[in-house]
């Protein structure tokens, strides 16, 4: 951390500074130059509240040097962390597809998904059976019935299931039902507490990111999930808000690149949520994995018309296999498979 004195700086303004940082068992070092004088913290700066310092006489401006995230950042690990899910691995060569509806009905709808999600090759089955809906009159997901619902139907098939948590009070009816993959949605992405109980688990966790929140806001957040102790972390780019509304939110492929060279996690992206149509999840697919992406969250449902949710953003069995043949080319062309 290096802390900007201006330019009228006096003495004693420097020493209470240099007191300061001693006071957070800190050093300092100091530097006159001909017009400023900065001085150098010596310790762990992530200890360190900026304001504090911020709010000091003669002090201009403090600059972190260090990633306020320890854990998930690459300077922290070098190589890539992969997840393994069941023995399926998410953050290797191999582009890892999560598909399903977007909220569990019934026995029969989830069966038929889980058939179409097998039949095209997905390794992972997705479905809300806690949905978090803009108005309180909708469809509020089938609760702890809809967990065995999803259950069922994915053990039918052999494939992990993926579903959101949004609240601490349903992480016992997770683990009893051995939920493979916690989902944490964009609406929560800084619920801290749920970050911190889905940090105390060895659970993997999809941490998405927040409709309106920064690259470094979303790897705090995933921070505070491995700061706990889980470290089987994966992001999930679902788009984000912009002044456009021509469509629901924008697919931000530099965040894809960007979280992928800052953070060693895998990184996965939603185009059904970022796009909200249909027609366009082959093509935000196809660019998601082009920026880098290590597999998808794609909304399918037996009967898109008849889905009870986000039904203008799902695709049908037959779509899902088109999809996996059309992304199949693009992993091949960046060297990578489906
Ligand atoms: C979902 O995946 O079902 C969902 C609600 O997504 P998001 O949190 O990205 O809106
Ligand atoms: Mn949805």
């Amino acid at each position: 951390m290096i802390i900007i004195m201006n330019s009228h700086v006096t003495d004693n303004e420097i020493d209470a500074v240099t007191e300061k940082l001693e006071s957070f068992g800190m050093g300092a070092h100091l530097s006159r130059g001909t017009e400023r004088t900065i001085i150098g913290l010596i310790g762990d700066e992530r200890q360190v509240d900026r304001e504090l310092l911020l709010a000091l006489p003669g002090v201009e401006d403090v600059l972190r040097i260090l990633k306020p995230y320890k854990i998930v950042s690459r300077e922290a690990q070098e190589s890539d962390t992969i997840v393994d899910i069941n023995g399926i691995k998410i953050g290797g060569q191999t582009i890892q597809v999560i598909a399903g509806p977007c909220s569990v009905e019934t026995q029969e709808q989830m069966d038929a998904a889980a058939a179409g999600v097998a039949a095209a090759g997905c390794r992972l089955m997705r479905g809300g059976a806690f949905k978090p809906r803009t108005s309180p009159y909708s469809f509020q997901g089938k609760g702890v019935e809809g967990l065995k619902i999803f259950r069922k139907a994915a053990d039918g098939k052999n494939l992990p299931v993926v579903t959101e948590l949004m609240d601490v009070r349903q992480l016992d009816s997770f683990l009893e039902h051995n939920v493979d993959v916690i989902q944490i949605g964009t609406r929560n992405m800084q619920n801290f507490d749920l970050l911190k109980e889905v940090g105390r688990i060895k659970t993997p966790v999809i941490l998405k990111r927040g409709m309106s929140a920064t690259v470094s806001e979303w790897l705090m957040a995933a921070e505070y999930i491995a700061a706990g102790g889980n470290h089987n972390i994966i992001l999930c780019e679902r788009g984000v808000r912009t002044f456009e509304t021509a469509y629901r939110n924008m697919l931000d492929v530099t965040a894809i690149a960007f979280a992928k060279r800052e953070t060693h996690l895998p990184v996965i992206a939603d185009p059904s949520h970022a796009g909200g149509k249909t027609w366009m999840v082959p093509v935000l697919s196809r660019t998601a994995i082009a920026a880098g992406a290590d597999g998808l969250l794609v909304e399918m449902h037996p009967t898109p018309c008849e889905a009870w949710c986000d039904a203008d953003q799902a695709l049908d069995a037959e779509q899902l296999k088109l999809l996996m043949a059309e992304i199949s080319v693009m992993a091949e062309a960046i060297g990578r498979k489906v």
